[in-house]
C-alpha cells in the first residue's frame, strides 16, 4: 500500500508528464520519474514499430516488427522483436513479464497505443525485491495517452488543450458512457452523468484592439492555465475556436458541474492579467447523455452561453434551468437531422 506522501508524488509526477509537447522530451520526463521509483540498474524504453518504423505495427506481422530505443535511436541497428524472447512475451500477454537469471531480475512492462502494445519498459537488474507495480502502471498509462495525443496532433499549439479537430471523437467517446440525468427537482431521476460547457471571453476583441493579437494570444495562454488549475484532471479541457473552449466534466451532475464552472468564473474575474483591466467569460452548459445528439448537445450549450451574453455577460447559465423557468425555448432538431454519438 503506498503512504500518502507517494502518492501525492506520484500525482505531481502525473500532472508533470502532461505538460510536455516533444515526445522525446515526455519519455525523458517519464524514464526520470521512474529513476526516482525503480531501484535498478538500467531503464529503457523501447518502441515498437514495423519495418517502416511507422508507430503502429501489424501484429498479424510479429515476426517483422521491431524494436528500437526511444531516447537511443542512434545506437546500432534496431533488433526484432521475436529476437527477444521476454520482449515478445510481453507483447503477446499484454502484461509485466519478469525473468530470474544469474541473481538478476529483468522486468518488462507493455506500454499500450490505440489497439495494442507500442511500446516496452525495460527494467534491467532490478535491486528491490518489490515493484509499486499498481503506480507504474499508472504512470505508464498516463504516458501513453500523452504519447498519442501528441502524435496524432490533437492538441492545439498555444494552450496545449485538445485542440477542436479532436473535439468529435473525444465528446462522442464520452457521451457513449453518459447516464441520462435531470436537475432535482425536476421530477426526474438525479443521476450522475456528464456535462458539457462552452466559455467564451467578454469582450475579447479589446484586448487584441489595445495590445495587439500577440499580447492577446498570451491573454488566451493564460486563461487556459487558468481552466487547467480549475477543473479536475479527468475532465478534457478543449480550445474550440479562436477565443472559445469547451468542457467535458465527466461523472457530476449539473449542480456539480455549475458549482465548478462558477468558480472558474470567479477565478477568471479576479486573476490580475498583467496591464488588463480584469477579463471575464460567459458559460452555458448541459447535460450530456446518450440519446442527445453531439451536435444537439453543442447547440444546447451554444444557446445557453448565448442567453448568458445576452444578460450582462460574466455569469455561468445552465441549459436545462433556463428551458425550466421559461427563459429560453427548447433546442429542437428535425428528425433525421439529429447526428447520434
Ligand atoms: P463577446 O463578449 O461578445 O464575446 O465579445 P468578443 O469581443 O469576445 O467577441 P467577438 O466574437 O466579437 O470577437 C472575438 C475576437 O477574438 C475576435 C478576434 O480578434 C479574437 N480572436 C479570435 N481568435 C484569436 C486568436 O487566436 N488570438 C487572438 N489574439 N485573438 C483571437
Ligand atoms: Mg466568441
Ligand atoms: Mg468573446
Amino acid at each position: 500500500m503506498a503512504s500518502t506522501v507517494e502518492l501525492g508524488r506520484y500525482l505531481e509526477a502525473i500532472v508533470e508528464l502532461t505538460r510536455y509537447r516533444d515526445p522525446q522530451e515526455l519519455a525523458t520526463a517519464l524514464l526520470e520519474t521512474l529513476r526516482g521509483v525503480v531501484d535498478a540498474a538500467n531503464l529503457r524504453l523501447l518502441a515498437i514499430a514495423n519495418e517502416n518504423r511507422d508507430t503502429e505495427f501489424s501484429e498479424s506481422n510479429i515476426e517483422n516488427a521491431i524494436v528500437y530505443d526511444l531516447l537511443d535511436t542512434e545506437s546500432g541497428e534496431p533488433a526484432f522483436l521475436t529476437t527477444d524472447a521476454d520482449l515478445l512475451a510481453c507483447v503477446q500477454r499484454q502484461a509485466p513479464v519478469t525473468r530470474d537469471g544469474d541473481g538478476r531480475r529483468r522486468v518488462i512492462f507493455p506500454i499500450f497505443g490505440a489497439h495494442q502494445v507500442c511500446a516496452l519498459l525495460v527494467i534491467e537488474d532490478l535491486r528491490g525485491e518489490s515493484l509499486p507495480q499498481e503506480l507504474l502502471t499508472k504512470l505508464l498509462r498516463v504516458y501513453s495517452n500523452q504519447s498519442f495525443v501528441l502524435s496524432r496532433g490533437q492538441l492545439d499549439p498555444l494552450t496545449g488543450l485538445y485542440n477542436r479537430q479532436s473535439f468529435y471523437e473525444r465528446i462522442r467517446r464520452v457521451a457513449q458512457r453518459a447516464t441520462p440525468q435531470r436537475r432535482a427537482g425536476d421530477g426526474g431521476v438525479k443521476a450522475k452523468g456528464h456535462c458539457f460547457a462552452l466559455l467564451d471571453i467578454d469582450h475579447f476583441k479589446e484586448v487584441n484592439d489595445r495590445y495587439g493579437h500577440l499580447y492577446g494570444d498570451e491573454v488566451l495562454l493564460l486563461l487556459a492555465r487558468l481552466m487547467t488549475r480549475s477543473f479536475r484532471h479527468e475532465d478534457l479541457l478543449f480550445r474550440y475556436g479562436g477565443e472559445e473552449f469547451a468542457a467535458v466534466m465527466v461523472n457530476v451532475d449539473l449542480e456539480s458541474a455549475e458549482h465548478t464552472l462558477e468558480r472558474f468564473r470567479r477565478a477568471v474575474e479576479s486573476y490580475a492579467f498583467p496591464r488588463l483591466e480584469p477579463k471575464t467569460v460567459s458559460i452555458g452548459f448541459t447535460a450530456l447523455s446518450v440519446e442527445l445528439g453531439a451536435d444537439k448537445v453543442i447547440m444546447c450549450a451554444d444557446k445557453a452561453l448565448y442567453y448568458a451574453k445576452n444578460n450582462g455577460r460574466n455569469q455561468v447559465c445552465c441549459y436545462e434551468t433556463l428551458i425550466a423557468n421559461r427563459q429560453l425555448e427548447p433546442v429542437t432538431v428535425a428528425e433525421g437531422d439529429i447526428e447520434l454519438f
